[in-house]
């Protein structure tokens, strides 16, 4: 299958492209830069001279037609897009420009452009997140439980209340742009859509891209961790307590893209593990990477503990589940397997 991935310099989309490539799949990759586009070349030299894979340029996604030029080089016979391209840090100064330009225009520009040059396409997946499910005012409130068709309800007016709101906003706007569009008969779409709403995302990196100082934004706290920031005190965990690999994530994508599994037409899908917090990874660590005892916090090192049951949201995500039918990666694997990735990444450095 002909399978066009947004973003392919990404964390995530890094093994969505691992793993299509594996099951023999035909791939165009977008990335925004000629440097990014030959480390993922020279990662697979027989993929690329062999025309399975091809790595295309588009160096500003928030640009209106930013898509046009790909889907009209290599839209025919595309049968599948995975749409992942879009920000996730908080190093912005503007978050309308940095942030949700990017992000909505980013969505709206690719829907757009396959509706335009790629009729073929049958199924678009676009890469959410809990961002867009979540609901800052009940983070505390037991009687909240997140599920699929939850709602985050902030609007554009959020973008200046702290850079994790207007990170959310951003993905919010952008999932809302992409149901609108599909459910617009003026638009005359002829795919499905469906989207991957992962929270927290763990996991190794994919060792050519990846350097410990431009870290992921989900990692950064297990590099800080391993690095000896966390020793004195743990910091605290953040909103959102619940977590899942980036394996199973990919998965997600390949599962619901390629249409390997039924029902997900149309559906958001929650990929969610589990709870974590910072203390529990602190303790994964402490038991796996002994040898880096002197960086990490001791045991009681107080900070980062999850809240009590019934201090924090609940949330179920049991029709992704088994709508996918994946066993979700738990904590101590994921971390260990992270921590082995950076190791090698530092190594190589
Ligand atoms: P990365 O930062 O590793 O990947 C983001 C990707 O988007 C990269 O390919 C990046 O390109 C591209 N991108 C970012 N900003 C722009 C821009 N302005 N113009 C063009 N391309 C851009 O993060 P992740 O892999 O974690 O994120 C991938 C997707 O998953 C995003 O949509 C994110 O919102 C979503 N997500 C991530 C979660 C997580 O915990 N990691 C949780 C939930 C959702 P470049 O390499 O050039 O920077």
């Amino acid at each position: 299958t002909k399978v066009l991935l947004t973003g392919g310099s990404g964390f995530i989309a890094a093994h969505i492209l691992d793993q299509l490539l594996a099951a023999s799949h035909t791939v165009i990759t977008t990335v925004r830069s000629q440097s990014k586009a030959d480390a993922i070349t020279a990662a697979y030299p027989s993929q690329s001279a062999s025309g399975a894979l091809t790595v295309a340029i588009v160096p500003d996604i928030a640009q209106p037609n930013a898509f046009d030029n790909v889907l009209q080089t290599h839209g025919a016979n595309l049968e599948v897009v995975l749409h992942t391209a879009s920000p996730f840090h908080f190093k912005f100064s503007d978050p309308k420009t940095e942030l949700i330009d990017p992000a909505l225009i980013g969505t709206t520009s690719i829907l757009k452009a396959i509706t335009k040059f790629s009729p073929s396409v049958k199924r678009v997946v676009v890469t959410s997140s809990f961002a867009a499910i979540i609901n800052e005012a009940h983070v505390s409130d037991p009687t909240t439980i997140f599920n699929e068709k939850s709602w985050n309800p902030v609007t554009i007016d959020d973008i200046h209340r702290n850079p994790a709101t207007a990170y959310r906003v951003s993905k919010t706007l952008a999932e809302k742009a992409a149901w609108e569009f599909v459910s617009d008969p003026s638009n005359n779409a002829k795919f499905d859509l469906v989207t991957i709403n992962p929270p927290m995302v763990f996991g190794p990196v994919v060792h050519h891209l990846a350097t410990l100082e431009a870290i992921n934004t989900s990692n950064e706290r297990i590099v800080h961790a391993i690095k000896g920031k966390w020793r004195e005190e743990i910091p605290p965990t953040g909103q959102a307590y619940i977590w899942v690999d980036v394996r199973d994530v990919a998965t997600a994508h390949v599962k619901a893209g390629l249409g390997l599994v039924e029902g997900v037409s149309g559906k958001r899908l929650f990929v969610v593990s589990g709870w974590f917090s910072n203390s529990e990874i602190a303790g994964v660590l402490r038991k796996n990477f002994p040898e880096d005892g002197d960086k990490l916090p001791e045991e009681g090192v107080k900070g980062g503990k999850l809240p009590d049951e019934d201090k924090r949201f609940g949330y179920d995500n049991s029709e992704t589940t088994r709508l996918l039918g994946i066993e979700w990666i738990g904590l101590e694997k994921s971390i260990v397997d992270t921590v082995r990735s950076l190791k090698k990444v530092e190594g190589s450095a």
